[in-house]
């Protein structure tokens, strides 16, 4: 079968790979679509502290049971999504109800062959239903839609709260679509990139520019001078990890929903002056992967205009040239696994 490899720093590869061995205590699923994602990128770097070569890539996948075990909750046919996490069981967070920030945390796709490929064998006990209404499409989008599920959870987000969204990028977006959803009086987005913006424009938020005008102002000026309740950073920029401390009220929440994969400045003062609550936000639990399902359904129109390009995986080597092309506009770049 075949499947997108990364087999060295800043290598990919469509190559011809062995089909899974059958395993008859899980359920044979036939890859349809899987996102890409910033973690992706991370690994094509060579910078992804876990991730060997070689590795098929892909961790936001939406595929069709096949064959299923014995007393399994499927049946061929059922298009599904699986939750990607492998938690220990013997550390402290696993045995404290907490398995989701496992301090072995590992991920298919990761730490293990995921789903940019023909077939996966999977547990039957990560897979989720798709409706039947939801488009693969939108089912594709259904991991980075937990992540943001978890996000809002970890800033407490209420009913009528005010919020920035640092970074229009896939989370970004994501994140401003559910806000709205979770009944926000008040959202910016704010980015450097004009078809991001543009695009952010599109899907009726309210854009900053932050390469021309000044998000703190802007923040400042709708809000009477308070600042907002919860400041989302979804951007991973070091500026923005500055900034942001600048825009909560007195009492915000400052939600770190990005990675920032190197250590960033923070005016701590502010946290101390203003008594902000600043929180991160790492994957999410099989409960908040379960409501993104949900959501995943109740949004989907609402999310379509996030998926910028379809790639077939037989020409899915070029996807991270794509990426880094800054002629080629991608939010949310998904592979097709059946071309
Ligand atoms: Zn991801
Ligand atoms: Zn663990």
């Amino acid at each position: 079968m075949e499947a997108l490899v990364y087999t060295g720093p800043e290598k990919v590869e469509v190559q011809q790979v062995a089909l899974p061995v059958p395993c008859d205590t899980k359920v044979k699923v036939r890859m349809l679509l899987c996102g890409i994602c910033g973690t992706d990128i991370g690994i094509y770097s060579g910078k992804h502290p876990r991730a060997k070569a070689p590795l098929i890539l892909g961790h936001e996948f939406v595929g069709r049971v096949e064959e299923c075990p014995e007393h399994s909750r499927f049946v061929p046919g059922d298009r599904v999504v699986a939750y990607p996490l492998l938690s220990c069981g013997d550390c402290h967070p696993c045995r404290h109800g907490t398995p989701h920030v496992c301090a072995n945390l590992r991920l298919i796709g990761i730490d293990r062959d995921g789903g940019l490929t023909d077939h996966l064998w999977l547990d039957d006990e990560v897979l989720f239903r798709v409706p039947e209404a939801l488009p693969d499409q939108i089912a594709a989008l259904v991991e980075p839609l937990a992540v943001v599920v978890r996000t809002l959870h970890q800033a407490r987000f209420t009913l009528g709260q005010t919020a920035v969204v640092m970074g229009a990028g896939p989370i970004g977006l994501l994140t401003a679509v559910v806000l709205r959803h979770a009944g926000a009086s008040r959202i910016l987005v704010s980015d450097i990139d004009s078809s991001r913006l543009e695009l952010c424009r599109r899907m009726g938020f309210d854009a900053v520019d932050a390469s021309n005008e000044s998000l703190q102002q802007r923040v400042l000026q709708v809000s009477g001078g308070d600042g907002v309740d919860v400041v989302f950073e979804c951007s991973g920029v070091a500026s923005s990890a500055l900034e942001m401390t600048a825009l909560a009220r007195v009492g915000g929440t400052l939600c770190l929903t990005a990675t920032h994969k190197t250590p960033a400045p923070v005016s701590l003062i502010d946290v101390n002056f203003k008594e902000l609550t600043l929180v991160g936000s790492r994957v999410y639990t099989l409960a908040e992967f379960a409501s993104a399902v949900e959501l995943a359904e109740s949004l989907a129109d609402t999310l379509a205009p996030v998926i910028t390009q379809v790639v077939p995986l037989s020409g899915s080597a070029s996807i991270f040239d794509m990426i880094a092309d800054p002629a080629i506009h991608t939010v949310k770049l998904l592979v097709d696994c059946q071309s």
